[in-house]
């Protein structure tokens, strides 16, 4: 369905993004990775899942809270491709804390790693996408975009701030072949939600498997995590024609959370 077309995917090393990635790959998209730590396990995850159709798999190591690297990601990109006809903004951060104890410094990475590198990745490829009069701009939200938790105030507001991104560019390509729009994850069990499983372990003395049914039934009523991959196949869906005039949507998958 996705033969020929390029997908670039932010963050996309591990969890969420490389479940994104693979789903692509499988469709026939050539993919852009790009995230910290080893690259050579995803990479051949990617090309495995793409390998009927001919996949070809590059990565770079831009560090999305630097505007020079995002610039020097998407002209990579440009490069090894053409074009990038499937943008999924998906690199992110988290960091619990009051407000009052919230590290300023952790502010500004969440800001711009959850937040201000979608503006920028975005501003890059929408020229080449309404060129071409079709292109897909996924924004990988979540429920905290939608509603807020304690102790997350740089994450929800930047959440926030990305569902609002994904109407306003949405809003801009109305009457173009070009989309935008949001997924809105519940609890998935990536190496980010790991941590705060861990932190839960510790703070109450249970095990791994009682800190993730705790951390679940505070919020998730399904009682259970969404997966990478059914992630993946909503942003299939987003690229398939029945997509076409789906238009700045939020769309959580999330086991109830936000139907409370
Ligand atoms: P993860 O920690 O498994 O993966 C994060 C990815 O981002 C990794 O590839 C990492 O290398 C990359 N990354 C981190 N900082 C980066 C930077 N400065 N520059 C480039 N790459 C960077 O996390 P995940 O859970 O898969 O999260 C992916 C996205 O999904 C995030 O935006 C997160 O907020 C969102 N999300 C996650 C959940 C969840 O429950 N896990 C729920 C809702 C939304």
């Amino acid at each position: 369905m996705l033969n020929g077309k390029t997908a670039l995917v932010t963050g996309s090393t591990s969890g969420i993004g490389l479940g994104i990635a693979k789903a692509l790959a499988r469709q026939g998209a050539h993919i852009v990775l790009n995230g910290f730590g080893d690259v050579d396990s995803p990479r051949a995850e990617v090309l495995a899942a793409g390998r009927h159709a001919g996949v070809r798999v590059s990565h770079h190591g831009a560090d999305m809270s630097r505007p020079a690297e995002i610039e020097a990601l998407m002209a990579h990109a440009a490069a090894e491709f053409g074009r990038v006809d499937i943008l999924v903004n998906n690199a992110g951060i988290q960091h619990v804390a009051p407000v009052q104890d919230f590290p300023p410094e952790k502010w500004d990475a969440i800001l711009a790693i959850n937040l201000t590198s979608a503006f920028h990745t975005t501003r890059l490829a929408l020229p080449a996408m309404l060129e071409a009069n079709w292109g897909r701009v996924i924004n990988v939200a979540s429920v905290h975009g939608l509603v807020a938790s304690a102790q997350k105030s740089a994450y929800v507001a930047a959440k926030h701030g990305i569902v609002g991104l994904t109407k306003v560019t949405a809003l801009e390509t109305a009457t173009t072949g070009v989309t935008c729009n949001a997924i809105c994850p519940g609890w998935v069990l990536t190496p980010l939600v790991q941590k705060q499983v861990d932190a839960r372990a510790e703070q109450h003395g249970v095990s791994d498997e009682e800190a993730r049914r705790l951390l679940l039934g505070e919020k998730e009523p399904s009682m259970q995590f969404t997966t990478p991959e059914e992630l993946g196949e909503l942003a299939v869906f987003f690229c398939s024609p029945a997509g076409n005039n789906v238009r700045g949507v939020a769309w959580n998958m999330d086991g109830g959370w936000v139907a409370q």
